[in-house]
């Protein structure tokens, strides 16, 4: 399927459907078809079965491919008894040919071999003499360039055995079973539809602006940065905003009207640090929703001086892994943005000694240190970037199905950012660029300005650096539906 992905001014409503093919790179990139490239082999047309019945059948993420042969591109075959008449090196041959010739299958079937995950099992049959016993040196041929072209995917359980006679005289055929990733299928609507149904639940994740997120997968609901008041404070408003302006002084106040005209329900929320735009609504959500908050001791400190109970607060500083029910939770390490032309830094941090009083004034919302977190559903991770910065060493590994980036401006105060960020994050299938937005200005008004100025760039660099990701720009309240 044909992936277009429009990028229209933020007013526009986005729909999109699209296959996505997950790359997942190990230690260096996973791209089997560079490596063939290397290997100099041109995989053929896949050759056509010669009775009824098909090359290949996917079932759930396996695939059963038919028994192929030694053909080559020009449709003679490689023809002979091992141990009487072909030798070893020619069997070889023939084996290492026939892996080819599977490849150009899982070729037309997969579309990229990136998405094979592991060749599980080989069955190699030698057209072989009575008295010969050297099947596995024969079959050796498919086996080494398997791996050699998958790697460590390539490593799979085998038999290699001998027959009296195979199907026109060739000298082997070999079947095999590969494990494919799953296709993803994302959607864009502008609304949420009422839930589908059981069973068969995309990840659902709403974007509120800012770093803020819902995100569902049916069972849990997890809330990242819910901040959604957007408030007009200190500089920056817009002037048509004839919303009351706030100055940093100015005690915090929440939207609660539009908060419950969107957030009903949460399990989690998820703090990656303590500023306003970031925690200032979470006080009403964590006591409205009962949800448990996740987020650093500066944040769990503020939510218990606004009487948020400690059942509900889990204090974290990194490094955690927690299992909960239906999902669990990876604390990463972070680094906030670079702000004021990297002249920003803030040690203060709060504790439970320290005598904080709701409601507290906006710039009591210190940041207190910075968080991200991967979050784990039943068939997908996410990890979610609070901030336009981040510890390369500490996303190394995580290789999440969705990135939800940082992208804003100050990003281009850090070295080598779009590049460091997708390539740490082992090429996500899906991207989806946040706190891209300007979040004083409340929903509703253009944010044409800053989608020409921090998105645009943001999705052409990531075109060009992970060519296999799906970039997707999320509007406020519209919700990414990823199967
Ligand atoms: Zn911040």
């Amino acid at each position: 399927m044909k992936l277009s992905i429009e990028l229209g001014i933020v007013t526009a409503t986005l729909y999109l459907l699209a296959v996505v093919s997950p790359i997942s790179a190990q230690q260096g990139p996973y791209d089997p078809e560079a490596r063939l490239a290397e290997l100099g082999i041109q995989l053929p047309e896949p050759p056509n079965p010669v009775a009824n019945y098909v090359n290949g059948v996917q079932t759930g993420n396996l695939i059963f491919l038919a028994g192929k042969g030694p053909r080559r591109p020009d449709g003679t075959e490689i023809h002979g008894k091992l141990g009487a008449g072909l030798t070893i090196e020619e069997g070889y041959e023939a084996a290492r040919l026939t892996a080819i010739n599977q490849m150009a299958v899982l070729k037309a079937m997969l579309g990229d071999l990136s998405r094979v995950v592991r060749v599980v099992k080989v069955l190699g049959m030698v057209n072989s003499a009575p008295d010969f016993v050297d099947q596995p040196a024969v079959i050796n041929g498919f086996s080494d360039l398997i791996v050699e072209v998958f790697g460590e995917r390539g490593k799979h359980a085998r038999a290699a055995v001998g027959m009296a006679t195979l199907p026109r005289g060739q000298a082997v055929e070999i079947e095999l079973v590969v494990e494919v990733e799953p296709e993803m299928v994302v959607e864009v609507e502008p609304e949420m539809d009422p839930r589908p149904a059981p069973g068969n639940e995309p990840l659902e994740l709403t974007y509120f602006g800012t770093a803020g997120w819902r995100i569902s997968d049916g069972n849990v609901v997890i809330l990242v940065d819910p901040y959604l008041s957007r408030l007009n404070y200190g500089e920056g408003g817009h002037p048509d905003d004839d919303r009351p302006a706030f100055s940093r002084d100015d005690l915090a106040w929440s939207d609660t009207t539009l908060i419950d005209s969107h957030i009903t329900e949460a399990d989690f929320i998820l703090c990656t640090h303590a500023h306003f735009d970031h925690l200032g609504d979470v006080p009403y959500i964590a006591r409205k929703t009962g949800a448990k908050v996740i987020g650093h001791e500066t944040t769990t400190a503020i939510l218990r001086a606004y009487g948020i109970p400690d059942e509900q607060l889990f204090t974290v500083k990194g490094g955690e892994d927690y299992q909960f029910e239906d999902f669990s939770v990876r604390v990463v390490p972070g680094l906030h943005s670079a702000l004021e032309e990297k002249h920003y830094f803030d040690s203060r941090r709060y504790d439970q000694s320290t005598g904080l009083q709701a409601p507290l004034r906006i710039n009591q919302f210190i940041e207190g240190g910075s968080l991200n977190f991967l979050a784990r559903f039943q068939h997908h991770s996410v990890l979610a970037m609070g901030s336009m910065n981040f510890i390369e060493r500490e996303f190394q590994g995580l290789e999440p199905d969705v990135l939800l980036a940082g992208i804003n401006g100050s990003r281009l105060g850090i070295y080598d950012f779009d590049r460091r960020l997708l390539t740490s994050t082992g090429f996500p299938p899906v991207v989806l660029p946040a706190h891209w937005d300007n979040f004083r200005y409340p929903y509703g008004f253009s944010q044409e300005e800053n989608f020409e100025q921090n998105v645009v760039p943001f999705v052409e660099a990531a075109q060009v650096l992970s060519p296999g990701s799906t970039v997707i720009t999320p509007l406020h309240l519209e919700t990414i539906r990823i199967r």
